[in-house]
């Protein structure tokens, strides 16, 4: 059996033709219905006390380019995000993304990765003049170069490894509280193929050599701006040796031993919102194949 689709259900229009003009832009700030979030320099955004909601405002004031970024447009409402210390309860994306709706899911990701990118790009990478925000906030342009500026994007693989009985392959990294696991994962080099970065990552941090590596699917993990790009692979053997620098540990598991260890609370699985979460659940649940 294959893992179910990987399908996106957000109804977040990025206004992709809209935002090219200035004056478009400024209307949506104006539009009734308008809608503004604040991400702090920690990424957190303004939400509901419990932090299960995204709490937003009414746009206050003038349009401000350089401060107000267009995330895009849901059923003909403009949403913005501005950087800002939330007055009020604030949540991290960790804790919303795995209670949010994916349109809000979507949103609030948006969101820190444009407040994210635009706090550290001030200026232009090759000529150090002080950039302008332009297409609402999803470019910056240099006047000293005339050369446009996108957010970065850092692809990292991640990387459910089964052996030859169908078992998943979890490891701990030194650092984490004693009982926390998840599957592989490690930044893609300069100049390397996303196939290239996973069985690189996968031999140094496990031993494990892969006879097949599938593609299923991906989630922008803006921290500060990654884009998780979801493998399942199959191992040839079982030895593992891992690296003992970053991953401490690594064991094999069937579905059944797992969900034991994790009743007993001797192993914590990933966080909900996290695409190791998505893709170890896609595993237990028999859908998951090399
Ligand atoms: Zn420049």
């Amino acid at each position: 059996m294959r893992m179910e689709p990987w399908v996106v259900r957000s109804e977040l229009d990025r206004a992709s033709e809209g935002r090219l003009d200035p004056a478009v832009v400024a209307g949506l700030w104006r539009h009734p219905s308008a809608r503004v979030i604040g991400v702090d320099d920690h990424s957190n955004l303004s939400s509901d006390p419990g932090g299960q909601r995204l709490r937003w405002f009414l746009p206050g004031g003038e349009y401000e380019p350089e401060h107000h970024y267009l995330i895009g447009t849901v059923a003909g409402e403009p949403w913005f995000v501005a950087a800002a210390t939330p007055q009020g309860p604030s949540a991290s994306l960790r804790q919303l993304g795995g209670v949010l709706d994916e349109t809000q899911a979507d949103i609030a990701t948006t969101a820190v990765a444009l407040v994210n990118w635009h706090r550290v790009a001030p200026f232009c990478g090759q000529c150090g003049t002080r950039t302008q925000v332009r297409e609402g906030g999803y470019m910056r342009w240099c006047p000293g170069c005339d050369r446009q500026r996108f957010p970065r994007t850092d692809p990292a693989v991640i990387v459910a490894i089964l052996d030859e009985a169908g078992r998943l392959l979890l490891g701990h990294h030194t650092g984490w509280e004693s009982t926390r696991v998840s599957i592989l994962a490690g930044f893609v080099e300069a100049g390397e193929s996303l196939e290239a970065a996973v069985r690189r990552e996968i031999r140094e941090e496990s031993g494990l050599q892969l006879s097949s590596v599938r593609y299923v699917g991906s989630q922008p993990w803006p921290f500060p701006r990654s884009l998780m790009l979801g493998f399942v692979a199959r191992a040839v053997g079982a030895e593992i040796r891992v690296d003992g620098a970053e991953i401490e540990w690594a064991h094999f598991y069937t579905p059944h031993d797992l969900t034991r260890l994790v009743d007993a609370g001797d192993l914590t699985l990933p966080m909900r919102s996290s695409i190791a979460s998505r893709i170890i659940a896609s595993w237990r649940a028999g859908t998951l194949d090399a």
